[in-house]
């Protein structure tokens, strides 16, 4: 039964791999709806198109190649300074200042739980040697206490690791944003997917463009250039990208050649 399993996993695997459609069900057409999915034409070359679950759609079909250069494009939109970068892991700090807070309390609390186990084990070590207890007594309490003490343990661990990890992954995600663009060139379509999961939510495909929502913390990138549009606004200066174009949202339509 389990080997059936097994085999039946395998044969999938083989399967799926033989056709690997990277971009399949990511995108969503933005004309009919339906998902865009790869299709594999004269044996090798990839295509992808709306699944046209509801329908006929106008939509063309796009080779994998052309697929993946457009979906890499809102990556560019990532591209910003130092000065901007230093103020999003200042917000990002700003913004896990409650959570650290609640780490601090919640590693104290469990130090002084720590503290009064060790105290009570040195005083029943003493009650038994003072005979007020019995060795087997003895014996079974120090095994639940110390028990207790090996738990206790393990939950600091786990609250230390959880405090560094969590600032830790955003700042490597901004380190990522600034060189997503180049990352996604050098990948094949199966990485590129992964790079895109990571960076896009809700990716909408028309008229040979695409448009996406960012995950965070890339989506702070846009409410910063936003601030920082303001400020420059205010100054009377010019900002070269709009803040909304890291939404994905195309402000310029005008044909810049
Ligand atoms: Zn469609």
């Amino acid at each position: 039964m389990v080997q059936r399993k097994i085999r039946e996993r395998a044969n999938f695997s083989s399967r799926t791999r033989k056709h690997n459609f990277s971009f399949s069900g990511f995108v969503k057409c933005g004309r009919c709806g339906t998902a865009v999915v790869g299709e594999i034409h004269k044996g090798k070359y990839i295509y992808y198109h709306c699944s046209q679950s509801r329908g006929k759609c106008k939509e063309p079909y796009i080779r994998e190649e052309a697929f993946a250069k457009i979906l890499g494009k809102p990556l560019k939109k990532l591209v910003f300074d130092k000065e901007i970068i230093d103020w999003m892991i200042a917000a990002l700090k700003e913004s896990h200042k409650d959570e650290k807070r609640h780490h601090k309390e919640a590693v104290e609390g469990l130090r002084k739980q720590r503290d009064r186990i060790l105290l009570r084990l040195e005083k029943m070590y003493e009650d038994k040697l003072d005979g007020v207890i019995s060795k087997d007594f003895y014996l079974l309490k120090r095994a639940q206490y110390e028990e207790e003490r090996d738990r206790i343990d393990y939950h600091l661990s786990q609250h230390s690791n959880a405090n560094l990890n969590y600032l830790d992954t955003g700042v490597d995600l901004l380190e990522l944003a600034k060189r997503a663009y180049s990352l996604y060139l050098q990948q094949d379509p199966a990485e590129q997917r992964k790079l895109l999961n990571l960076v896009y939510s809700n990716c909408i495909f028309k008229n040979g463009k695409i448009k996406v929502e960012y995950r965070k913390p890339f989506n702070i990138l846009a409410l910063t250039r936003k601030e920082i549009q303001q400020i420059k606004d205010t100054s009377k200066e010019k900002i070269p990208e709009s803040p909304l174009m890291l939404l994905g949202r195309d402000l310029n339509p005008q044909p810049s050649g």
